[in-house]
C-alpha cells in the first residue's frame, strides 16, 4: 500500500456531521501509465477514484463501491472500482482525450450533451444501484445531484486536480461532508456552499502535499476517526480470463486452437495482458468436454 494515498475520516461533534478526504495522486498515475492516458482521460479518472475514494467511507466494513459514467461526450464513459480496505482500479471508454477548453468548461467536451452517472453499493449482503442523468456534466457536481436525487441523505461532495505542467496530477483529492441523522443541516449547507472553493484553494497551496495536510487545512483540529492507505490493486489472474474464455463455449476455444494456437486477454480494468497458452486451451478444452459428458 502506498504511504502516499490515503482516505481519511473524522466526525465533526456538536454539529454531528461525518467527513471524508481521500488523496490519491499515485492511484491515479498509476493508472495514467497502466492504462497509457492523454491528460484528460487521466485527470478525469483521477476525478473518479478520488470520488469513490471518499464514497467508500460511507461504507461499513469492506464493501466495494463502484462508479460508472456513461456519456455521449469523446470520453465516452468511465469505471472505477473502489474496496473499503483502499484497493481501487478503473478505466475511461476513451483513453486518448486531452482537449482543453476554457475554465468554465473544462470537462463539457469531455462529457458531451448526455449520459447517466451510477453507483452500486455493496451494502452487506445486497448491492444498492442508482442512477441520475448527467445535468452538471462535472463529476462533483453531478455526484452532488446523485446525493440530492437519490440517497436522499445529505451530503456534499468536492473533487480537485491540480499539479504544475510537468506532473498535472500532483494532487487528486476528493472531499465528502454528510449528515449523520442527528446532523446538523444548516451547518452542512454552509460548509457545502464553499467546499469546493476550500478544496480549490488548499490544492493550490504549495504546502498542502499530503491527506493530513489536506485534512487539517479544510477541517482544523478535527481528529481523525479513520484512517485507510489507497493503491491500484487489481484481482484479475489468469484462471480468471480462462474463466472468461470456457463462458464462450467448447467450439470458441477449439476455434482458438485450430486457427491461433495461443491467445492472450487483457484486462480491462488494469491493463495487464494474460498469456493463454496453447496448453491452457488444451487443458480447459479437456475440462469442458468432461463437464460436457457428465451432464
Ligand atoms: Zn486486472
Amino acid at each position: 500500500m502506498s504511504e502516499r494515498d490515503v482516505i481519511i475520516k473524522g466526525l465533526m461533534e456538536g454539529v454531528d456531521l461525518l467527513v471524508a478526504v481521500a488523496f490519491v495522486p499515485t492511484v491515479a498515475q498509476e493508472a495514467r501509465e497502466r492504462h497509457a492516458l492523454r491528460p484528460v482521460s487521466a485527470a478525469l479518472l483521477g476525478q473518479a477514484f478520488a470520488a469513490a475514494g471518499v464514497l467508500t467511507a460511507l461504507q461499513k466494513g469492506e464493501g466495494r463501491v463502484n462508479l460508472q459514467l456513461e456519456c455521449d461526450g469523446v470520453l465516452r464513459g468511465l469505471f472505477v472500482d473502489a474496496g473499503g480496505d483502499g484497493t481501487m482500479r478503473g478505466y475511461v471508454k476513451n483513453t486518448l482525450v486531452e482537449i482543453e477548453l476554457g475554465e468554465a468548461f473544462r470537462w463539457r467536451g469531455a462529457f458531451g450533451n448526455s449520459g447517466s452517472l451510477s453507483v452500486l453499493r455493496d451494502i452487506g449482503h445486497e448491492y444498492y444501484r442508482s442512477s441520475i442523468d448527467l445535468q452538471a456534466f462535472s463529476l462533483a457536481g453531478d455526484l452532488n445531484r446523485y446525493f440530492d436525487l437519490s440517497d436522499q441523505v445529505k451530503t456534499q461532495v468536492a473533487i480537485g486536480v491540480a499539479g504544475p505542467p510537468d506532473e498535472p496530477l500532483l494532487k487528486v483529492a476528493a472531499v465528502l461532508v454528510q449528515a449523520l441523522p442527528t446532523g446538523d443541516v444548516k451547518a452542512l449547507e454552509a460548509l457545502g456552499a464553499t467546499l469546493q472553493g476550500a478544496l480549490d484553494a488548499a490544492l493550490a497551496h504549495p504546502a498542502i502535499t499530503g491527506a493530513d495536510a489536506l485534512f487539517e487545512r479544510l477541517f482544523p483540529g478535527l481528529k481523525v476517526t479513520e484512517r485507510t492507505a489507497a493503491a491500484f490493486s487489481c484481482s484479475c489472474s489468469k484462471e480468471r480470463m480462462i474463466e472468461v474464455l470456457a463462458s464462450l463455449g467448447k467450439a470458441q476455444v477449439q476455434d482458438i486452437i485450430d486457427t491461433a494456437g495461443s491467445t492472450s486477454i487483457t484486462c480491462r480494468f488494469c491493463a495487464t495482458k494474460h498469456e493463454i497458452s496453447l496448453v491452457d486451451l488444451y487443458a480447459l478444452l479437456e475440462r469442458l468436454n468432461a463437464d460436457a459428458l457428465k451432464n
